[in-house]
């Protein structure tokens, strides 16, 4: 006698990848991974970490093909594959991760969702959201994408529990946004009004200093371009976040050098004057090229020689701890390991603040400067 058995279709162990999708699985940066233990390894200099930031996944990406970004819809190489401001972001489960999230929650200082442009990103991240907010009470911020969004779905975010709205503008004047996210190869390029009515809305809806706007340094804006926006952001309460382009390898910008170092280093000094110190437009000098050619200091309070002392202008620029410490420091967003840091995750030392007074040249655009230097 024969008998015959149905062969049994068996689970796979481990689900594809194009199966692992949020909300169910997330990419996570690799620091955040660290931090969390759920990889191991370590950063060359030991230093406290608590930002984690979340990427959606989706197997079909991101629907946007922003010139600069490693997850731009025309960078070849399949979404798997790519990175994100250079890092690679490991594939976690949700669960998993709001699980070690809970556990490590004494030395979190700050939580993010990253949204793609995606038709599923919406409900996906207040789904996420709730998971997180059930067991976690650590800050939680959104990095939006706006085209997902309106004013009705930024009120669903805060009564979710978000804290504060992240948007990346990056482009910082209507000409670049446009060059760089709107005339795009796949059609599919971005609204800087749309970008703008969010802000507004986000303004509105969480408050004051409640939301931010990323900004690039290095896609061809002038010194003027930025300090202009840092200025019209200041006076509503919205933080400017700065970057630095950081090429990724294949975009369409692959081969575009970044900005220089010392260009870098007076934006961030000037970003902090006008943010925590109240300097205005006017106290800035530009050449006809809109290169910064003086700060204007007060004359019996040297501001600007304390805001450099401290350290903390060259300090990653992003959302707050708990108490107001820097929360989100992403480290080696904005520059490789090999590579001067451009903003620093720790509190910088004072040979890190000898290589940041050399690396600046402030003396060039700020006469009191040249004294200390002798
Ligand atoms: S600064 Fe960090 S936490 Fe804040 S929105 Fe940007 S990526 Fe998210």
């Amino acid at each position: 006698m024969t008998t015959t058995t149905t062969p049994r279709r068996l689970l796979p162990l481990v689900e594809p990848e194009d199966r692992r999708e949020s909300p169910d699985w997330v990419r996570i940066s690799m620091a955040s991974a660290l931090a969390l233990r759920m990889r191991s390894g370590r950063f060359a200099r030991p230093f406290e970490f608590g930002g984690i930031n979340l990427l959606l996944n989706y197997a079909s990406g991101c629907r946007s093909d922003c010139s600069y970004c490693g997850l731009a819809r025309t960078r070849p190489g399949t979404y798997e594959d790519k990175s994100f401001i250079r890092v690679e972001w490991p594939l976690v489960r949700t669960d998993e991760l709001v699980g070690r999230m809970a556990r490590y929650e004494d030395r979190l200082t700050r939580l993010c969702i990253s949204m793609v442009t995606h038709g599923r990103a919406f409900p996906d991240t207040v789904e996420i959201t709730e998971r997180i907010r059930a067991r976690v009470s650590t800050p939680l911020s959104i990095l939006v994408a706006p085209p997902t969004l309106d004013r009705n779905r930024l009120e669903i975010f805060k009564a979710a529990g978000v804290d504060m709205i992240g948007i990346g503008l990056d482009a910082v004047t209507e000409d670049l946004f446009r060059h760089h996210r709107t005339d795009v190869p796949s059609g599919g390029g971005l609204s800087w009004e749309q970008y703008w009515e969010v802000v507004d809305a986000a303004r509105d809806v969480f408050g004051p200093w409640k939301v931010n706007c990323h900004t690039l340094v290095g896609l061809g804006e002038t010194d003027e371009d930025m300090i202009d926006l840092f200025c019209r952001l200041a006076e509503r309460q919205i933080f400017s976040y700065l970057f630095s382009f950081n090429p990724e390898p294949d975009s369409r910008l692959g081969d575009r050098p970044k900005a220089p170092l010392h260009r870098w280093r007076r934006i961030q000094l000037a970003r902090h004057l006008i943010e925590d110190e109240g300097f205005g437009r006017d106290r800035f000098r530009f050449d006809d090229d809109g290169n910064l050619v003086a700060i204007l200091g007060p004359v019996d309070d040297d501001v600007v020689e304390r805001a450099v002392a401290s350290g903390i202008p060259f300090m990653t620029n992003g959302c707050p701890g708990p108490s107001g410490e820097p929360g989100c420091t992403r480290p080696f967003g904005s520059y490789r390991p090999s590579e001067p840091v451009r903003d620093y995750p720790w509190p910088p030392t004072p040979d890190d603040l000898r290589r940041i007074r050399e690396e600046m040249r402030l003396w060039e655009v700020y006469p009191p400067a040249v004294e200390r230097r002798r």
